[in-house]
């Protein structure tokens, strides 16, 4: 029977593709069970797709004879509900993204192409035929008989079961073929585990962790602010034992690079529970079956990188967000999202705390403290006695250099090594050297995709592109004069591996970064060595800098920090105070006392030695004074539009006339469009129009106003443009 008022029911569906809009479609007979967050597929001109049910409307919003119909229902349950949905919506306008994406983004991508959401949980069970079979009838058939007296006194039989049970296939057909026997699909249950922990590693939290894990608990977001090696993850354990002693879940998010099997292993070493990992390297399949775990409440301890902040959870107690500063947590193309907000906003519409954590914290964090919106928890002292590591400042100005080194510093390097010691030296550039450079007529080899130099690796004997992945072979004369007398210029990893190798014969030197990391397991079996606490030099990028724990390292030298102190972008102060703080926190973790040497042309800025001799909290707020004074974020709010196109001008000329259209109201102030630094990457001309209002509420409204000027222009078909609200890279 056709339901009351069926005829004039819309489905308003979310579909997967980059428009800023959901669609509607007509219902097909039986749709009385059907959900908002339910899975239907949709016919999309010409295409079929699994759109996401957002919600019933009684008013066609176009022609109603032009309104398609659904081609099917896929879920009988919403895959994605409650917060979860209204993370997305919220999400979606917020970003000022199309709710398609956004979705698409939160679900595995097995679920996008329309993968059952439940795990087929298979049982084999007796039919009323099986029941009434006497199993002597099967006497010619043993392994036939033996399967069905088991399945006559346990009715159904899991696979492993009948795996542990050691029955085979054909036993199995045999007895589905008779009509003995069926698979049949079972609800999962979430398993019972009856003890939490597994060992404590006699870790006692001292009195600062204890009085951080007491001043968690009520529903809000807490900022964990503790130095390196002040025990912050114990912490987190102590509030997850809390909240898995009362069957809840947890969800903790580190980002991309952090997520090492070490990492891994302080969860399992202290939880019997189900732990779940989540990360750009799983397969499809494993990805949903994670989200499966959790979904279902089958696994109590999801940890994964910035997607996995849309996993759902059927009983959620707790958020970590573990180096929350960290940018990997912002999503830099596509959907841009920042994890981290998305986690603080999850945690309120679910109502539960959620614990941001760093050893320095973002100066938008520390400025929501201020503000009241987030509770500040300090961690000050490193634990078990372990002394925090001093700094020292080499002055480079009128120095001579030695490759790249001072003489100071190569004799602290060498006083470590000879008393047994391991140093880390980090530089932030892989490769040899970041130019080469004619001496006859100072020609440079430049990219030709993009306004950047070719960077000289020696190991590969390659030019490399380090922004859009151009390799050339590695040329010995000049292609402007022809010359010979082609120099490579500045340091990289592999020419500061070479000089100590050469200045230190007798040590290992290992060279630490994307391109000596490339194969799996390699970086693995690298730290592996690094345990053996044999005297040896690291040399290492920012891989080096997140997470990991080298408790023999008690020298940290920082060679190149000072692009940090001139860049135009207003927040590489910030990034180059963070990196110090976590680079120089690699040294000395236990024991032994740590130092940490930075050469600089800069050893008299006072910010610079603000922070090495006051710490990040001093260092943090004369930053945050000085962004107030320029009125910049967190005292405003961004957010830019880009545009790129293959020919020059055509991003700008869109831009432009995106600002010049009606204006966005005399609170938000239009800055550009500009051309960005490097203008062309990848073959593209690129240009940004910059938003910057105090009211968030009126930049949104003057952003959505611009979006719709800017889907009408008739040069957007030949730009790609893209939205990024709270951009944390503006050049
Ligand atoms: P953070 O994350 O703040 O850098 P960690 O949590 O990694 O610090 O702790 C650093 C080291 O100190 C780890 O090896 C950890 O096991 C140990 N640790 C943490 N808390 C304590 C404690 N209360 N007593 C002894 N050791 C501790
Ligand atoms: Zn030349
Ligand atoms: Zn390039």
């Amino acid at each position: 029977m056709p339901k009351p008022n069926s005829q004039s029911k819309f489905l308003d569906v979310a579909v997967p593709t980059p428009l800023r809009q959901s669609f509607q479609y007509r219902s097909i007979n039986d749709d009385s069970a059907l959900k908002p967050g339910c899975r239907v597929r949709v016919p999309f001109g010409k295409q079929r797709l699994n759109g996401i049910l957002l919600g019933f409307s009684h008013q066609p919003a176009t022609d109603e004879s032009k309104i398609r119909s659904i081609l099917e229902i896929i879920d009988d349950q919403p895959i994605i509900s409650g917060v979860l949905f209204k993370l997305c919506i919220w999400a979606s306008s917020y970003y000022h993204h199309p709710i398609g994406e956004v979705f698409s983004t939160a679900i595995p991508a097995l679920l996008r192409k329309g993968h059952p959401s439940k795990a087929a949980n298979l049982c084999l069970t007796l039919t009323k035929a099986g029941q009434k079979t006497p199993c002597g009838s099967l006497n010619r058939a043993p392994r036939q008989k033996e399967l069905l007296q088991r399945l006559q006194q346990k009715i159904t039989l899991g696979k492993e079961e009948l795996i542990a049970a050691g029955i085979k296939t054909p036993a199995i057909n045999a007895l589905t073929g008779k009509g003995l026997a069926e698979w049949q699909e079972q609800a999962r249950k979430p398993v019972e585990f009856k003890t939490v922990i597994r060992d404590y590693q006699n870790i006692t939290p001292n009195q600062e962790q204890q009085s951080a894990i007491s001043s968690i608990s009520s529903p809000r977001t807490y900022l964990l602010h503790g130095i390196t090696g002040s025990g912050k993850t114990e912490v987190y354990l102590r509030k997850i034992e809390d909240v898995l002693e009362k069957g809840k879940q947890v969800l903790v998010l580190v980002p991309e690079i952090g997520l090492t099997p070490q990492t891994l292993r302080r969860f399992t070493d202290r939880f019997a529970v189900t732990v779940e990992v989540i990360h750009s390297g799983l397969t499809d399949l494993e990805r949903l079956s994670a989200w499966r775990n959790a979904a279902d409440g089958s696994a109590q301890v999801v940890i994964g990188t910035r997607s996995a902040v849309f996993t759902p959870m059927l009983n959620p107690g707790l958020l970590v967000v573990d180096e929350e500063h960290d940018s990997s947590f912002k999503q830099q193309d596509g959907f841009r999202y920042s994890a981290r907000d998305i986690a603080v906003m999850r945690g309120q519409l679910e109502k539960i705390p959620v614990i941001l954590g760093s050893a320095t914290p973002s100066l938008e964090s520390l400025y929501n403290c201020k503000l009241d919106k987030y509770k500040l928890i300090t961690l000050p002292e490193r634990t078990g006695g372990a002394k925090n590591e001093t700094y020292q400042l080499i002055n480079l100005r009128h120095k001579e250099l030695n490759n790249g080194f001072s003489d100071e510093l190569l004799t602290a390097i060498r006083t470590e090594l000879d008393s047994g010691n391991q140093a880390l030296i980090f530089i932030n550039r892989r490769g040899f050297a970041p130019v080469l450079y004619c001496s006859d007529c100072q020609w440079i080899a430049t990219c030709h995709h993009c306004d950047a130099r070719m960077t000289y690796h020696l190991a590969e004997r390659k030019l490399m592109c380090h922004h859009c992945g151009t390799i050339t072979p590695l040329t010995t004369t000049c292609a402007q004069c022809q010359s010979q007398q082609l120099v490579p210029l500045g340091l990289g990893t592999q020419r500061v591996e070479e000089t100590l190798s050469s200045i230190f014969p007798g040590y290992p030197v290992h060279r630490i970064d994307r391109d000596s990391t490339r194969r799996k397991g390699s970086l693995q079996k690298f730290l592996t060595e690094l345990g053996t606490a044999q005297p040896m030099l690291l040399v290492g990028t920012q891989i080096l800098a997140k997470g990991h724990h080298f408790p023999d390292v008690t020298l940290v030298a920082i060679l190149d920090i000072d692009t940090g102190f001139y860049s135009a972008d207003y927040r590489s102060l910030e990034k180059t105070g963070q990196l110090i703080l976590q680079v120089g926190g690699r040294s000395g973790r236990e024991s032994k006392a740590g130092k940490v040497i930075i050469q600089t042309q800069f050893s008299d800025q006072p910010i610079l030695r603000q922070l090495i001799k006051e710490g990040y909290t001093s260092f943090a707020s004369t930053i945050l004074g000085d962004r107030q004074a320029n009125q910049l974020p967190p005292f405003c709010f961004h957010c830019l539009i880009r545009a790129e196109s293959p020919q020059k001008k055509i991003a700008m000329d869109f831009l432009e006339d995106i600002a010049r259209g009606s204006g966005p109201g005399n609170s938000v102030e239009l800055l550009g469009p500009v051309a960005p630094t490097m203008e062309k990457r990848k073959g593209k001309y690129r240009a940004q129009l910059l938003f910057s209002s105090q009211s968030r509420n009126m930049l949104h409204k003057a952003v959505a106003v611009k979006i719709l000027v800017a889907e009408k222009s008739k040069l957007s078909k030949r730009v790609r443009w893209s939205i990024d609200v709270d951009p944390i890279d503006l050049f």
